[in-house]
């Protein structure tokens, strides 16, 4: 079977079918091809099974008896949306793993298939979305059953079916990221004891130090454990559970546990797509290199998501198809690495976008910043989830240069502060729009007020 597309896209994740759509609602004649299921990591072993776990578990929404079925469910019916969101737009889907075995003027991916044939087919360009996976522990005992890395750790049945079993009662998380402190809330919030496995001092490196500082604090209250600079070096076998021995600078460190879930680092997909067939310039852990418009260094050939390394989140991902599929039509689009949020599904909610403090002062930018509570706020209170605050980062001459949220509903409020960031606005700009009552979103107007008081003062 042979056939000529415009677009061949290899990964149905975030990045991958979000490409494939909007390139067939333009026109093109696409191909997706996806060897596991669609919707990738992020639907199936990532975001939203993990925030289906997080609404029942945190948020209280829904029974914590069904974590497992009802994520099934969720995860399920997106799948079978994305399935017709592909039939609807005209994009032709394979199930099978492709290969690339050409390039040059029509790039060609040969896709083994699930029933053991083989095909070829050919497109004008080719995106790659084949996405990210756990960097693996390597050390002894990192094969031993009861050992999970973070990006399957979701879809693990014995982990989230019928949570209140008692057969596994204590977990530690290697890895002080999003992943392991998302994990860390979960399980402790499942009744598990937490050890959280860091391998610095650090946890979530990239939050303001007020965020962190109250986290931490956070944490220690609900009785998770932190073991800073911790050096795994051997796992072993205690009865039914494991055994984690490392060093720490104080000295030997064990940590006794029933799950050991490694959630430090991702690293992009490299392999199993021949990429050694082409000229793409690529790094084992920044990815493939790309420019502004996402074209890697092989004409026609482009590359999102994961794969490009960087911030790896699913929204980006999705984004970056955007300006992928826009380059092949000529048009440019730039997403500024500053206007991008990112949150953390915590209790309470993180939401970040733009520079801490810590980052502006890095880079020389004279800031000041403003904070306001939500223990403040009439919404949060009349909720009874006062816990947290937004602070507003802001250059001296009224920029608004980055907002940190931690607090009810963080993630969803963060978007105002986006398309804020995103399009130069200043303080001010964003203070003097009203902003109705009584919500949580007064709460970062607060914070805006005190920022302007701030940079009156200077
Ligand atoms: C536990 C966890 C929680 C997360 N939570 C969030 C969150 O809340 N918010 C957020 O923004 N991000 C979150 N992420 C990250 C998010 O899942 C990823 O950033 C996102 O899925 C990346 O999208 P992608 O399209 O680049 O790759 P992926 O989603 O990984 O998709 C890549 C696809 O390519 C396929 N593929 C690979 N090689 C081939 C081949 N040779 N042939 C055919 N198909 C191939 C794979 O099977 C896969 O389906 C989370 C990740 C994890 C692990």
């Amino acid at each position: 079977m042979s056939a000529v597309f415009d677009l061949l896209v290899l990964g149905g994740g975030p990045g991958g079918y979000r490409a494939a759509e909007l390139a067939a609602k333009s026109g093109m004649k696409v191909a997706l091809v996806e060897k596991d299921r669609l919707g990738g990591m992020c639907l199936n072993r990532g975001c939203i099974p993990t925030k289906a776990y997080y609404a029942r578990v945190i948020g209280g929404h829904g029974r914590i008896e069904s974590l497992w079925e009802d994520k099934e469910e969720i995860v399920s019916r997106l799948r079978e949306g994305l399935g017709t969101l592909m039939r609807m737009t005209g994009v032709e889907t394979f199930k099978g793993t492709g290969r690339i075995v050409g390039t040059g003027e029509l790039k060609k991916l040969e896709v083994s298939l699930e029933n053991g044939s083989v095909l070829e087919i050919e497109g004008r360009n080719l995106l790659i979305a084949t996405g990210s996976r756990s960097l693996p522990l390597e050390i002894e005992g990192s094969g031993l059953p009861g050992v999970i890395t973070g990006d399957w750790a979701v879809a693990l049945p014995e982990l989230w079916k019928s949570p209140e079993r008692e057969e596994f009662s204590s977990v530690a998380l290697a890895g002080a990221g999003v992943i392991a402190v998302e994990m860390a809330a979960l399980f402790r919030g499942m009744g598990k004891e937490v050890t959280i496995l860091k391998h610095s001092e650090e946890l979530l490196r990239r939050v303001d130090k007020d965020v962190k500082k109250k986290l931490i604090q956070n944490f220690k209250k609900k009785k998770i454990r932190m073991v800073d600079s911790f050096r795994p070096e051997r796992v072993c076998r205690e009865g039914q559970g494991l055994r984690v021995q490392g060093t720490t600078p104080n000295g030997p460190e064990e940590i006794a546990c029933d799950r050991l879930i490694v959630a430090s680092s991702m690293i992009p997909v490299l392999d199993g797509f021949g990429l050694e067939n082409t000229s793409i310039r690529a790094d084992r852990r920044k990815g493939i290199a790309v420019d502004e418009c996402m074209r890697t260094s092989e004409p026609g050939i482009y590359a999102i998501g994961d794969v490009t390394g960087g911030m790896m989140l699913a929204h980006l991902a999705e984004y970056q198809a955007l300006v992928a599929v826009e380059a092949m039509q000529g048009r440019t689009v730039s997403i500024p690495a500053e206007s991008v949020p990112w949150c953390v599904f915590a209790d309470p909610e993180i939401a970040v976008v733009g520079l801490s403090e810590q980052e502006a002062e890095q880079r020389q930018i004279p800031f000041v910043a403003g904070r306001a509570f939500f223990l403040g706020n009439g919404m949060a209170l009349a909720m009874g989830q006062s816990d947290g605050f937004v602070k507003v980062v802001a250059g001296k001459d009224g920029k608004l240069l980055g907002v940190h949220m931690m607090g009810p509903e963080a993630s969803s409020m963060i978007s105002e502060a986006a398309l804020a960031i995103r399009h130069g606005l200043s303080v001010r700009d964003v203070a003097y729009t009203v902003h109705p009552h009584p919500t949580l979103s007064e709460c970062f107007k607060d914070a805006l007020f005190r920022t302007l008081e701030e940079l009156e003062k200077k």
